[in-house]
């Protein structure tokens, strides 16, 4: 519990991962429910060792940033005292559940996302034959209604349903129906029909959708034992704005999903029950009204759905990460001025081509690159530059001429 393994991409709190600004720990909070006082207890634990920034990842996780070496051991007894630390590594890594975060509240909801991811990562952990599933291998738990997580990453999907659970993966539109009380069985057949189609391949796969790819998704379900039944699409109710007061909550924006300690506190102190960490770079507060939303704006929390800098993706960039050759978020700020989401252009600025902000197309990305700025139109950090070595400047003067 004393000295740190590094690692080198997809923390946890047991293995932080080194960045240009300390330590990266990942809290994997259940259903992305927090207490108040956890929240509080976690805000001081990053102004105490860490840089008192954390970061909501696109899967719901809480990353203390800019923790000091010789700290990690005191910030691994407090979590564990908090009761926010696995038992080991492997256990920390494989309970990679994302799920619904407002199930209890959402009258469209078809059953409680909470309760099942909750099962189910007491079942994956339980299952030490799991513990190889690549590291960032990923299950969500979508309760079917407005707050579900179609755009959000993960290997194998459980959707509940009016007459049960879909199961569909990654890379794959078919799904599986199966009663709600098998759903965590097979979701962990799923994941060794995984390891077991995956081993065949050279080099081995790490994510289900290059598998589902690879052999087709009726392989996997095949080897699962799972049925060739599909399920029948339920109608998805229209996706609910996160930001703002509604009917049972207020949703505040986290700009490219950065937090302050004081922020976190702030949230703390006006939630009238639990903290909703999302994945979609928001954090609901359920049971408070609109009336607290200026002094969450005071705070600097996003409190509006038309903020420009929700239009706007970026990674931390340099110099908090080692791998980029660029600021980031400074740029980003600057061209979110220039409002691009008003003209429909949601932006990406990716520190270098691994593109850890958002792993989806942008109208336009911005991709790090030896000091200076590569323009991709309608792709990925990864895809084909339109135009190469870019200053900021230069950036900047072809949104100001509509250039961009
Ligand atoms: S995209 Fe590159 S520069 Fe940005 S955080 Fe990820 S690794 Fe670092």
């Amino acid at each position: 519990m004393n000295e740190p393994i590094i690692r080198g991409w997809c923390p946890g709190a047991r293995r932080p991962m080194q960045s240009g600004d300390g330590l990266i720990l990942r809290l994997r909070i259940t259903g992305g429910r927090l207490a108040p006082e956890a929240a509080c207890a976690i805000a001081d634990i990053a102004s105490r060792h860490g840089n008192g920034e954390l970061d909501l990842g696109r899967r719901g996780g809480l990353q203390l940033r800019g923790v000091r070496g010789d700290h990690f051991a005191g910030v691994e007894a407090e979590l564990a005292t908090l009761g926010l630390l696995d038992a080991d590594p492997g256990a920390e890594a494989v309970r990679n559940v994302v799920a619904s975060p407002m199930s209890d509240l959402d009258e469209t909801a078809q059953g409680d996302a909470f309760v099942l991811a909750k099962r189910l990562e007491v079942a994956l952990v339980a299952d030490t034959s799991l513990r190889s599933l690549p590291a960032k291998f990923g299950f969500s738990v979508d309760d079917g209604g407005r707050f579900g997580l179609a755009e959000v990453p993960a290997d194998v999907r459980l959707r509940l349903m009016r007459d049960g659970v879909a199961l569909s993966l990654d890379g794959d539109t078919r799904a599986i129906m199966v009663e709600t009380e098998e759903a965590v069985a097979a979701a962990l057949r799923l994941a060794h029909a995984f390891l077991e189609l995956a081993a065949r391949t050279e080099p081995p796969l790490r994510r289900m959708a290059m598998l589902t790819a690879k052999v087709g998704a009726e392989a996997v379900f095949a080897v699962a034992g799972l049925g060739r039944e599909s399920a029948t699409p339920d109608h998805h109710p229209d996706a609910v704005r996160l930001i703002g007061a509604f009917g049972t909550h207020v949703g505040v924006g986290l700009p490219f999903g950065r937090l302050t300690a004081n922020q976190l506190r702030s949230l703390a102190d006006i939630a009238a029950t639990d903290l909703r960490l999302t994945p979609f770079r928001a954090v609901l507060l359920p049971g408070v009204t609109g009336d607290i939303l200026p002094r969450l704006a005071k705070v600097g929390l996003v409190i509006s759905s038309d903020d420009p800098l929700l239009a706007v993706a970026s990674c931390p960039g340099a110099p908090a990460c080692g791998s980029a050759s660029i600021e980031t978020r400074d740029l980003a700020r600057r061209l979110a001025a220039l409002k691009p989401g008003a003209r429909g252009i949601w932006l990406h600025v990716s520190g270098c081509p691994k593109g850890c902000a958002s792993s989806s197309a942008h109208a336009v990305t911005l991709v790090g690159r030896d000091g200076a700025l590569d323009l991709v139109l309608d792709g990925r950090p990864t895809d084909p530059p339109c135009h190469k070595s870019l200053s900021p400047e230069a950036v900047e003067a072809l949104f100001r001429s509509g250039t961009i």
